[in-house]
């Protein structure tokens, strides 16, 4: 069945500009996209259109770095020093997802909170909790959300509640790879912590587990001097993206690095040419001040560079506002170096919904051929008045909130 809607029509083709089509028709059958077009062609002529008057029709957002289970603690603890952090709020939250009633309630609440500002599928870590994981997993599915769900494997360098040891952690993914293999919007990923709380058996393991079903990989790479400091006493003097390489967890399958914001020109030449992709967190560069990525430089290498809120240690679940911080920062970081010019605003909204919904499949435009994707914005009518549709869009991702998005589809169904 094929469905049509009329409103203004905006995405990124390209990350340099904006792609529009005013008063255009977005045509789509099931959960695809098969037209864009400023005039209807003939065949769809005596089909219904839908006009929704003078909105934005634009793509959803998609997040690669968030903890669901730690989004109760968004915004709170913010004085205190990563480690301690940890120690005193996170590893205690997360120890609770044992508990099914505690993970039901927190799972629906994050995912509603997703939905809500306008994010359509996430990269998510869960917690080393295999029932707490599958209530994850069961919740995206109910939402209808698209997710790639990590469970977090934890061998050493955490408290002893919230590790578990190799041979249960690999046994809790094979039961999940078995229970989720048919789902095609939500799928399992293969999450190491990162490297201080794994071991070369541990990360060996992992490697394995993801070649042979063929899972992607998301982890930390790069984010603190100290965090590096302390890979490279813990397993010698290599780099910590060749660590992850050496065990088949950087790039040989789709692969999401959070933060890298100190990689070396070994790293990044690894990075590029593994296809490995960076997620930016400006919010969480701010709070723990681990320093700013330098996403120009990355770019400029050919090196993939997507966008996430890192909950907690971002505090804000707004993909629009984790795209106002990246432009922020980026023209923060150009005032110590010249060098790298700021982020157009194009180049970051490209990076939330493009490049974060290329992780996802075809996705993240709306073009044919791509997943029927899209969110409805309806702004305030003095905008309307004075704002071109491009203007609109900004001041949306940047002043606007929930209450903007008047529809969500995922797949064209609406949420
Ligand atoms: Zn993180």
């Amino acid at each position: 069945m094929t469905q049509i809607i009329k409103g203004h029509i905006i995405y990124t083709e390209s990350p340099e500009s904006l792609t529009i089509v005013e008063n255009g028709y977005l045509i789509f059958e099931k959960d695809q996209i098969v037209g864009v077009t400023d005039q209807l062609p003939e065949i769809y002529q005596s089909l219904d259109v839908e006009d929704l008057g003078d909105v934005l029709i634009v793509p959803g957002f998609y997040d690669l770095h968030t903890h669901g289970g730690q989004y109760p603690q968004c915004g709170i603890g913010m004085s205190h020093h990563l480690l301690d952090w940890l120690k005193d709020y996170t590893y205690e939250l997360e120890r609770k997802f044992e508990e099914p009633a505690f993970a039901k309630r927190v799972y629906a609440f994050f995912a509603e909170a997703l939905i809500s500002y306008g994010t359509l599928g996430a990269a998510v870590f869960g917690t080393s909790s295999f029932m707490g994981t599958q209530i994850l997993f069961d919740t995206f599915i109910d939402k209808g959300l698209r997710g790639y769900i990590g469970k977090v494997c934890m061998t050493r360098n955490a408290p002893d509640f919230i590790i578990k040891d190799m041979a249960t952690n690999i046994e809790d993914m094979h039961r999940l790879v078995e229970r989720y293999k048919d789902q095609e919007r939500v799928k399992l990923i293969v999450t190491p912590r990162f490297a201080p709380t794994s071991t070369h058996e541990s990360l060996e393991a992992l490697g394995q587990l993801s070649k042979e079903h063929d899972l992607p990989v998301q982890s930390h790479l790069d984010e603190t001097v100290d965090e590096i400091k302390w890979v490279h006493s813990l397993y010698g003097s290599e780099s910590y993206a060749s660590l992850y390489d050496q065990h088949g967890l950087y790039g040989q399958r789709p692969t999401l690095m959070a933060h890298g914001i100190y990689l070396d020109e070994e790293e990044m030449t690894l990075t590029q040419k593994r296809g490995v992709m960076l997620v930016h967190c400006p919010d969480s560069n701010l709070n723990i001040a681990s320093g700013i990525m330098p996403v120009r430089k990355y770019m400029n290498q050919g090196i993939l560079v997507g966008l996430g809120t890192d909950i907690a240690g971002g505090h804000r679940i707004s993909m629009a506002e984790a795209t106002v911080r990246c432009v922020q920062l980026s023209k923060q970081l150009s005032v110590e170096k010249p060098e790298y010019q700021p982020l157009l605003f194009s180049e970051a909204y490209h990076m939330a919904t493009a490049v974060g919904g290329s992780f996802f499949g075809r996705v993240g435009k709306l073009k044919a051929g791509f997943k029927m994707d899209c969110l409805v914005i309806d702004d305030l009518p003095l905008y309307k008045e004075l704002y071109s549709v491009a203007d609109r869009l900004e001041k949306f991702v940047y002043t606007g909130d929930d209450r903007w998005i008047i529809r969500r589809y995922i797949d064209g169904q609406r949420l």
